[in-house]
């Protein structure tokens, strides 16, 4: 049938019915990139075609491009069929807005209670009869589920940050792939690794990278997520996340701000901190458990509040500094960010010299802002625009990048708390931006 279509197309390329159900089987025996670049062309020839937009947008959530596939969605908002609204909430929950994912899942099944998904309902929580329940945090079981995937991405997705990926590929990637080579040498594999950095410039990217390299599960918690010292559930909450690893082995388990449990902090709730402290410490020690397979990477934004007993040898001795990207890494990430968007030939060397300090995150604010501009300027002149050099430059004088602020922190830290020299990387990236 595909065939057959295509053929038909080969006669009659303008013939958007046509097109749409080559692209529509396409979508259906899950052959995303090409029933993708149908939608797009449907879209060239009759711009705002709803159902080619809605095609495009569930192309671009099968291929894990959840951004892309929000944007259309947010356009299409309340013209989309209940199937399309189901995956526009799995991308929201993808890119966390999970405020917005919970309204409008509240509102597809309140309305189509066939539609209710395990996973979703899980997530927030839906009682039997449909009422719902998002006061309260979600349950462990519930974000171990959401957690726990097998990621698609691997370093060459990662634009530049060498050194850290040289790093993890000698601590953690090579120790698996060749353990006889590291037992000759007497050395065992493991430890842990702590990422920090200002907010944005890929932590938690690298770590699911990671994941992909050796293809493995990855989990993504934040502490803050599981800390819940007044009900005392936190130790459990965190009992379940490594088991869950251990169970799902070989598993990247990746912990975000663990920060969060600085005894180092003048916090009024340290004593309740010190039993939770210690149940992490014993779980990344593999006490009471086997925790092999099971790779450790850690995060956080301010280093100097972690407890310094996670950074004793065989724990997370390793800290590798995560700094904003730079000329080069900003055009690789800006390419990534582009890649698929309707673009001119882009100067990326011009717009990278002109966003210096900037985050990925920061980089990928100003392609996403630029492209919503572009969508309101093409619904205003009814013609679809190409974003050009000129789009993104004007964007990028607009914002401020949001790593001066941790620099201002970091940098007394790294200047008056530096006694083992552990923040001289920030004291170099410092002195290469000569403040
Ligand atoms: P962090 O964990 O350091 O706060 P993230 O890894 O969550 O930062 O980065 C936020 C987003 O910014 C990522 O999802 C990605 O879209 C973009 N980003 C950051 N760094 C990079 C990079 N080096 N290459 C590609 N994209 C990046």
């Amino acid at each position: 049938m595909i065939e057959a279509l295509k053929e038909a197309l080969a006669v009659s390329p303008d013939n958007i019915p046509l097109r749409m159900s080559l692209a529509d089987l396409l979508l259906g025996e899950k052959q995303y990139s090409e029933a993708a670049q149908h939608f797009k062309e449907v879209l060239n020839q009759h711009y705002g075609h709803q159902q080619a937009q809605a095609g495009l947008a569930a192309c671009y959530f099968h291929l894990g491009q959840y951004s892309a596939a929000i944007i259309i969605y947010e356009q299409l908002e309340g013209k989309l069929k209940d199937k399309d609204v189901l995956l526009y909430i799995k991308c929201l929950v993808k890119e966390k807005s999970l405020e917005k994912a919970a309204i409008l899942y509240q509102g597809l099944i309140a309305l189509s209670p066939s539609l209710a998904d395990a996973e979703l309902d899980a997530l927030f929580r839906v009682a039997g009869n449909g009422s719902f329940d998002n006061d309260e945090d979600w349950d462990e079981d519930a974000s171990n589920d959401i957690f726990l995937e097998k990621p698609d991405i691997n370093f060459s997705d990662v634009g530049g940050m060498q050194k850290v990926k040289d790093e993890i590929s000698m601590k953690i990637i090579h120790p698996l792939k060749h353990p006889e080579i590291y037992k000759a040498y007497g050395k065992k594999a493991g430890g842990g690794i702590l990422l920090y950095g200002p907010p944005g410039c890929g932590k938690t990217l690298i770590a699911k990278a990671t994941a992909g390299e050796i293809n493995s599960k990855f989990i993504a918690i934040g502490l803050h997520d599981i800390l819940d010292m007044w009900i005392g559930n936190s130790e459990k909450n965190l009992h379940e996340v490594f088991e869950t690893a251990r169970d799902h082995a070989p598993c990247v388990l990746f912990i975000d701000e663990v920060d969060a449990l600085g005894a180092s902090r003048s916090d009024l709730r340290q004593s309740a901190m010190r039993h939770t402290i210690n149940q992490f410490l014993s779980e990344l020690d593999g006490i009471d458990s086997n925790n092999e397979g099971v790779l450790v990477l850690a995060a956080t934004n301010a280093p100097w509040s972690v407890d310094s007993a996670f950074r004793r040898p065989g724990r997370f001795d390793r800290l590798i500094f995560v700094p904003p990207p730079d000329e080069n890494g900003r055009e690789e990430i800006l390419k990534s960010q582009l890649k698929d968007k309707p673009s001119e030939a882009i100067d990326y060397k011009k717009i990278s010299a002109a966003t210096a300090e900037f985050s990925g995150a920061d980089l990928k604010a100003l392609v996403d802002r630029t492209i919503e501009e572009k969508l309101e300027q093409s619904f205003r002149s009814g013609q679809l625009s190409a974003i050009t050099t000129r789009d993104l430059l004007q964007m990028a004088k607009t914002m401020q990048p949001t790593t001066r602020e941790w620099f201002s922190t970091a940098r007394n830290y790294a200047l008056y708390s530096n006694e083992s020299g552990q923040y001289n990387e920030i004291l170099e990236y410092i002195k290469k931006r000569k403040w």
